[in-house]
């Protein structure tokens, strides 16, 4: 175990022979010494420094927590997400990068100097919503989620963030009126008893899974959309690497037309949308 006296190099060096990446080694530690997590410059530039006893006791409930697979976002509390930081914890799903991929073809798509109307729907810790409002201050934003704990921490994500978006607690469209110009959404999408689930047991399973072939909510939120989507409108949503084909398929059986996909940073086919037409 970490005796007092070793140097933050050798610390860091430690945790990542037990099992951690290097960025996660570097994170935490900034973490546990009370820095900024862009500080990696100085904790490169100072690792001759000794390790304080009392933070080696904190450091190592944080690298074994990050060693039984809880998310760093989760163990830190924040998340960097499209040039705003989130807060968040496990009553959210932890924003991935992929979802910057939606965010990108939104403000594609919006001028500027936009006033549309928008509406993200499962906003869970308000990435998408919140990355937008700030991209696109003059757009009205409505987000809504199913789960109160998670319009929580959205709502305390936007006060911080002096970001105006609307919350509202609703299952998808059901519990809004009014037409939007453009709908966003990060659905759950995996396949229930899909492997990869083990992998995320410390997420919540309602922002993850999506029936039996995960499509479920892909399907909902498709058969809606057009009730709540001005003509020229568009609806743009995140799904599995896999699921690209039947996502467009959905969107072309409601009416959509000029059905695309996008791909993440990976590489791999992330976002399908498609223009209710006018
Ligand atoms: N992209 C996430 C994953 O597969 C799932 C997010 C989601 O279901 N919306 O890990």
């Amino acid at each position: 175990m970490t005796s007092p006296f070793i140097s933050l190099r050798q610390s860091l060096q430690q945790a990542q022979s037990r099992g951690l990446e290097r960025l996660d080694a570097q994170m935490l530690h900034l973490h546990a010494l009370g820095r900024a997590p862009h500080d990696r410059a100085w904790l490169v530039a100072n690792d001759r420094d000794p390790l304080p006893a009392e933070t080696a006791q904190h450091l190592e409930r944080l690298v074994l927590r990050r060693l039984a697979g809880e998310p760093l976002a989760y163990i830190t509390g924040s998340k960097a997400f499209f040039g705003i930081t989130l807060q968040v914890d496990p009553r959210v799903l932890d924003p991935r990068p992929d979802t910057e991929t939606l965010v990108a073809w939104a403000l594609e798509l919006l001028p500027t100097e936009s006033r549309q109307e928008i509406l993200d729907l499962g906003t869970g810790s308000g990435a998408i919503a919140l990355a937008l409002q700030h991209e696109r201050p003059q757009c009205q934003i409505t987000a809504v989620d199913a789960s109160p704990q998670a319009l929580a921490v959205a709502q305390s994500n936007a006060q911080r963030l002096n970001l105006p978006v609307a919350f509202v607690q609703s299952h998808w469209m059901d519990a809004l009126s009014g037409s939007f110009d453009m709908i966003v959404s990060n659905p759950p999408y995996v396949a229930e008893g899909d492997p990869h689930l083990a992998a995320l047991t410390h997420e919540p399973l309602q922002a993850l899974t999506s029936g039996a072939d995960g499509l479920h909510d892909l399907r909902l939120i498709t058969a809606q959309a057009p009730s709540r989507l001005r003509p020229g409108g568009w609806l743009l949503l995140e799904h599995g690497w896999d699921q690209a084909q039947a996502v467009q398929a959905l969107l072309h059986s409601a009416g959509f037309v000029n059905v695309q996909s996008r791909l993440d940073l990976a590489g791999r086919t992330r976002c399908t949308g498609g223009v209710w037409p006018a």
